[in-house]
C-alpha cells in the first residue's frame, strides 16, 4: 500500500525520547518506522521528538539563573553544531536562527527576575532545535516531512487553584474532541509531520510547558485530538517493566498492561512513561505501546482498554525527593474543620497533596516534587502558615516505594516477606491506596538503596508477583540485553532417552533414572579447573553404586557423613584407598568415629567436646578441624550450615582452646575445613572462604589442606542460570597465588548429580475442586522430599505427551497424608494431561532417592542407571 495521501484521518503518533534523537542511526530509524507505519496502515504519521538527551537537563540550570549560563549556552550550541555535521547538514543554515534565539534569550530583559515565561522559553529551546534539525536531516533522506509549531496546536489549560509555576511550567492540555482542530490539522500539506514535545501555548500566546518528561503527554495529547489509531512511546527500554530495570536488572517486561494498571505504574515513578499521558489515551480509547528505538523489532508493552485482568503485583516503583509534612494537632478528628483548615494552606500555596496518614492528633502527607515545585522557600512559607493550627515537621528526603497491581488487599498474606524487610527500615507511611491498585511505603531516602532487587526478587518468591502469567509478564530485562547464561536443554527431551525413560516407567513408578553420562560431563567440568587439588564427592546427595564408581573413575574421593555412608563406599568401591575418604559427621555417636578411625578414613572434627570426652580415642592421630565462619549461606534457611544458630562447626573463638586440647593429646590438626550452607549462587562466595581458611591456616601452623565445602547450585528453574564455573574457578586461583602452599579440596554433592536425575511418576488422577485442577502422582514426598522441605523448585513434564504444548494450569501433588505434598503450584501441563501419563520431575538426583522414605507405608521408589559412556569405573 502506498504512503497515506494527506487526506486520510487515520494517524498514527510515534514520540521519540532524547536518547532516541541523539544519534544519526536512530533518525534513520525514526524515518524507516514513520514510512513503515504509513505504508502498512494508511495512516498518515505524527512524530514528537524530545530535545536531545541531556538538553533540557541544561536549560533546566540555565533557567533557574546558574551563573554559568553563558558557557552552557556556548556548550549547547557547539554540542547542536557537532550533531549537524555527523548528520551532514549545514549547521548554519539548519540551525542559524534558532541558536540565535537561545542566545538572545540570555540578555532578555526577563533574565535577572528570572520571570516563569522568560523560563518557559528557555525550556522550549531544546525540543525547537531537536525537531528542527531532524525534519532537515528526515528531508534530506527524501522523506515528506512537514515541520509543526506545537504551540500552535495545543492550548495550555489554567486549572483551579494552580500556583503559577505550574500554570506555566508544569500544565495540562485540553483534549475534547474537536472536529475544527481534526480538520485544520489534517489540512497541513505533508503525509508525514514531525513535531516537538514537552511545549504548548499559554493563554498569553508566549511558551507553556508540560513537566519534566512531558513529551510523552504532548503524544498522547496530539494522539487523542487526533483519535490516532495508537500512540507508541519510542524509549530506550524495550517497554514498561516491573521494576526499573536499570535498577533491577532481573525486572520482568510488562507485555500488556490496561490503562489503570499503567497508569499507576507511571504516577508512581516509572519514568518510562509521564503520568499525565495515560488518561488522554484512555479516554479517547487510543492505544498505547512502549517500544525501543535500538531494538525496534521487540514488541514492547501494549496499554489498552482489552488487556486481560490478572490479579498480583505488576511493578515495584519508587520516587525519590518526596517530602513529607507531619502535623501535629491538638484533639484534631474531634475538630470540626481542622483537616479543612490544614488543605486551605496547601491550597494556598499551590501544592498538591499525594500520599496521606492519619491518626488521632497527627495527620502527615507527601508532596511529591514530579508535581509540585518543593523548594525551601515554599515549605517555609507553607511551615509558618500551618503553624499557626498544628506543629509542624518536615521530614525530607524520603523515598515512596510503591508495589502497584490488582488486588492489593488479597494479596496481603504474600507480603510477610515483604513487610519484614520493610520491618528493617524506618517506615515513615504506610499507604493503601483506596482504588486497590497500590501499596505505599515512605522511608528515608538512604535506607532505599539496594532495596529495590531484593523486594523483586522477594514478590516473584512469595508468588505476589505472578510471573508466570504469559499474559502480562515476559522476559527478565537482563535477557534481553544478553545478560544471561541459559541452562541447557536437559537431557531427557532427547528423542532416545525419552523413549528409555518410557520403558523404565512401565516397569512400575515411582522410579529414579539417572543419566551417567551427564554426572560424567559434571565431575570432568570440575576436575578441569586447576587450582583445585583434591575433589570429594559428598555421597549424601546420592549415594547410587553405580554412580560413586562413576565419580571415583573420574578421580574424585568420597565424602561421608555416617558410618552407614562409610559402609556404602567400601562395599561399593571397594578399590577406593582410605585416604581418598574422607569422614565428616555432625553429632555421630563415639562408635561411628571409632569404626571410621580404624578404617584409616581421615575424620574432621567439630567441636572441642568430642576431645575432652573422648581423648583416647583421637590421641596420637590427624585430624581436620571444621570450623564456623560466624555465618550461613544457601538457597534456604533450612540448608545454611553456618552461624551463631547452625549446629555445624566450631566457632572462631574456640579454635584456640581447641589447638591446646589437641597438642595435650598429640593429635596434628592438617586439614581446615569450612562450608556454609548449599545451593549458594554467588562464585565470590567460596574465594571468600578459601582466604579466611588461608588466614586461620597460617596461624595453626601444621595445616596441609583447607577444604572449602561444596554447596555449588545447579539451574532448577528456567530462571536459574548455571553456575559460573569460570569466575568461581578464577576467584580460586586468585586465592591459591596468596596461598601456594595448601592443597585446596573441594566436596560438592548436589553439583554432581542433580541433573543427572529425574523422577518418573504416573499420573493417579486430575481432579478439579473450585477452580483448581490437581494432577495426583503415585510418587508422593516420601519419594521426593525437597518441594516439601524447602519449598525447592523442580520441573515437572508431562513425558506421554512432551511434544503437546503445556498450556493448562495444575498443581501437582503426590498420594501423601499431608497439606505439604505438593510437588508444584500453578505448572503448566498439556491440557489432555490424564489418568496413567508419566510425569517427569526434572533434576532430582540429588537428595532424591537419598531423602526419600517409607512415610503412610509407601514403597522407596525403584532406581535405574542409563546412558554412561564406558568410563565409569567398577561393575554395576
Ligand atoms: P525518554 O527520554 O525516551 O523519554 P526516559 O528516560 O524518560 O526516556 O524513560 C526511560 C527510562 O525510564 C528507562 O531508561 C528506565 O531507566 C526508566 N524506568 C523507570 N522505571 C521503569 C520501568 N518500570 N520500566 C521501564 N523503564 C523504567
Ligand atoms: N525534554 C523534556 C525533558 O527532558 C521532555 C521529555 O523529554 O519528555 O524533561
Ligand atoms: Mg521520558
Amino acid at each position: 500500500m502506498p504512503s497515506a495521501s494527506p487526506a486520510s484521518d487515520r494517524w498514527i503518533v510515534l514520540k521519540f525520547g532524547g536518547t532516541s534523537v541523539s544519534r544519526r542511526h536512530r533518525w534513520d530509524t525514526i524515518g524507516r518506522l514513520a514510512k513503515q507505519r504509513a505504508d502498512e496502515n494508511g495512516a498518515r504519521v505524527l512524530v514528537v521528538v524530545s530535545a536531545l538527551s541531556g538538553v533540557t537537563n541544561e536549560l533546566t540550570a540555565i533557567a533557574d539563573g546558574a551563573a554559568d549560563s553563558a558557557e552552557r549556552v556556548a556548550k549547547l550550541e557547539q554540542r547542536h553544531r557537532e550533531f549537524l555535521a555527523e548528520l551532514e547538514l549545514d549547521a548554519d543554515a539548519v540551525l542559524g536562527e534558532r541558536l540565535a534565539v537561545l542566545r538572545n534569550l540570555l540578555v532578555d530583559p526577563r533574565v535577572a527576575s528570572r520571570a516563569l515565561d522568560w523560563q518557559a522559553e528557555v525550556l522550549g529551546q531544546g525540543e525547537l532545535l531537536s525537531s528542527t534539525l531532524g525534519a532537515a536531516y528526515l528531508r534530506a533522506q527524501g522523506l515528506d516531512f512537514g515541520w509543526v509549531d506545537a504551540r500552535h496546536w495545543l492550548q495550555a489549560s489554567i486549572l483551579p487553584n494552580q500556583n503559577a509555576w505550574a500554570q506555566r511550567l508544569s500544565v495540562s492540555c485540553n483534549t475534547a474532541p474537536d472536529q475544527d482542530w481534526r480538520r485544520a490539522f489534517a489540512e497541513q500539506p505533508n503525509g508525514l509531520l514531525l513535531t516537538q514535545g514537552f511545549i504548548s501555548r499559554h493563554a498569553d500566546g508566549g511558551t507553556a510547558i508540560l513537566g519534566r518528561g512531558g513529551s510523552d503527554t504532548s503524544a498522547a495529547y496530539f494522539g487523542a485530538l487526533l483519535g490516532a489509531q495508537r500512540v507508541e512511546i519510542w524509549t530506550d527500554v524495550p517497554g514498561m517493566f516491573s521494576a526499573n530495570p536499570r535498577e533491577v536488572p532481573d525486572a520482568r517486561l510488562l507485555t500488556r498492561l490496561d490503562y489503570y494498571e499503567a497508569q499507576e505504574i507511571a504516577t508512581t515513578g516509572a519514568k518510562v512513561l509521564h503520568p499525565r499521558s495515560i488518561k488522554p489515551c484512555r479516554d479517547a480509547g487510543v492505544a498505547m505501546a512502549i517500544l525501543d528505538t535500538e531494538r525496534p523489532d521487540l514488541p514492547g508493552t501494549s496499554i489498552d482498554g482489552n488487556a486481560r485482568t490478572v490479579p498480583g503485583v505488576k511493578a515495584i516503583s519508587r520516587r525519590n525527593g518526596i517530602v513529607l509534612v507531619s502535623m501535629e494537632g491538638i484533639g484534631m478528628w474531634q475538630q470540626v474543620g481542622f483537616l479543612a483548615d490544614v488543605f486551605a494552606r496547601f491550597k494556598k500555596h499551590g501544592l498538591s497533596v499525594d500520599l496521606i496518614g492519619s491518626s488521632e492528633t497527627n495527620v502527615t502527607v507527601s508532596l511529591d516534587p514530579s508535581e509540585n515545585l518543593v523548594n525551601t522557600d515554599v515549605l517555609a512559607a507553607l511551615s509558618a502558615d500551618l503553624a499557626e493550627i498544628c506543629r509542624v515537621k518536615v521530614i525530607a528526603p524520603c523515598t515512596a516505594i510503591t508495589l502497584v497491581g490488582r488486588g492489593m488487599r488479597s494479596l496481603l498474606h504474600k507480603l510477610s516477606d515483604v513487610w519484614a524487610m520493610f520491618g528493617r527500615e524506618r517506615v515513615h507511611l504506610i499507604s493503601q491506596s483506596s482504588n486497590d491498585l497500590n501499596l505505599t511505603f515512605v522511608i528515608d531516602e538512604a535506607d532505599a538503596d539496594g532495596l529495590l532487587p531484593v523486594l523483586h526478587a522477594a514478590l516473584i518468591e512469595s508468588d505476589a508477583m505472578p510471573v508466570e502469567e504469559t499474559s502480562v509478564f515476559g522476559p527478565r530485562w537482563r535477557e534481553i540485553v544478553g545478560g544471561v547464561r541459559r541452562r541447557g536443554t536437559p537431557w531427557w527431551r532427547a528423542r532416545g532417552e525419552r523413549d528409555a525413560l518410557l520403558s523404565l516407567a512401565r516397569a512400575g513408578t515411582p522410579r529414579y533414572v539417572y543419566h551417567l553420562a551427564t554426572v560424567q560431563a559434571r565431575a570432568r567440568a570440575l576436575a578441569a579447573i586447576p587450582a583445585i587439588d583434591r575433589r570429594f564427592y559428598a555421597i549424601k546427595a546420592n549415594s547410587h553404586p553405580a554412580l560413586l564408581n562413576a565419580i571415583v573413575a573420574e578421580g574424585f574421593g568420597l565424602e561421608c557423613v555416617s558410618q552407614g555412608e562409610l559402609e556404602r563406599v567400601f562395599a561399593a568401591v571397594p578399590a577406593l584407598p582410605v585416604q581418598n575418604v574422607l569422614f565428616t559427621p555432625s553429632f555421630a555417636p563415639r562408635g561411628e568415629y571409632a569404626f571410621a578411625l580404624d578404617k584409616g578414613v581421615t575424620v574432621t572434627l567439630d567441636n572441642v567436646e568430642a576431645l575432652k570426652h573422648w581423648p583416647e580415642l583421637f590421641r596420637g592421630r590427624e585430624l581436620w578441624l571444621r570450623v564456623d565462619l560466624g555465618r550461613g549461606d544457601g538457597h534456604h534457611d533450612k540448608v545454611k550450615t553456618g552461624g551463631k544458630t547452625s549446629k555445624f562447626g566450631l566457632p572462631l573463638s574456640r579454635v584456640e582452646e581447641f589447638l591446646a586440647e589437641a597438642r595435650a593429646l598429640d593429635i596434628r590438626i592438617v586439614g581446615l575445613h569450612a562450608h556454609l550452607g548449599s545451593g549458594v549462587e554467588t562464585a565470590q562466595h567460596w574465594r571468600q572462604v578459601f582466604d579466611e581458611l588461608g588466614g586461620i591456616a597460617e596461624q595453626i601452623g601444621t595445616i596441609q589442606s583447607i577444604d572449602i565445602g561444596g554447596g555449588l547450585p545447579i539451574p532448577y528453574t528456567e530462571d536459574d542460570e548455571p553456575f559460573d564455573l569460570e569466575a568461581w574457578s578464577a576467584g580460586l586461583a586468585e586465592i591459591k597465588a596468596a596461598y601456594p602452599g595448601y592443597q585446596l579440596v573441594i566436596e560438592p554433592g548436589r553439583y554432581l548429580v542433580a541433573e543427572s536425575g529425574v523422577l518418573l511418576t504416573h499420573v493417579t488422577q486430575v481432579v478439579e475442586k473450585q477452580g483448581i485442577r490437581r494432577v495426583g502422582a503415585d510418587a508422593g514426598m516420601n519419594a521426593l522430599m525437597r518441594p516439601a522441605l524447602y519449598d525447592a523448585w523442580h520441573d515437572v513434564a508431562n513425558l506421554t505427551r512432551l511434544d503437546d504444548t503445556a498450556e493448562d494450569v495444575f498443581d501437582v501433588v503426590g498420594p501423601i497424608c499431608e497439606s505439604s505434598d505438593v510437588f508444584g503450584k500453578r505448572r503448566r501441563l498439556p491440557a489432555a494431561t490424564a489418568e496413567g501419563d508419566v510425569l517427569l520431575l526434572a533434576d532430582a538426583g540429588a537428595y532424591g532417592y537419598s531423602m526419600a522414605n517409607t512415610y503412610n507405608l509407601r514403597e522407596l521408589p525403584a532406581e535405574d542407571v542409563i546412558g554412561g559412556d564406558g568410563n565409569d569405573g567398577a561393575a554395576r
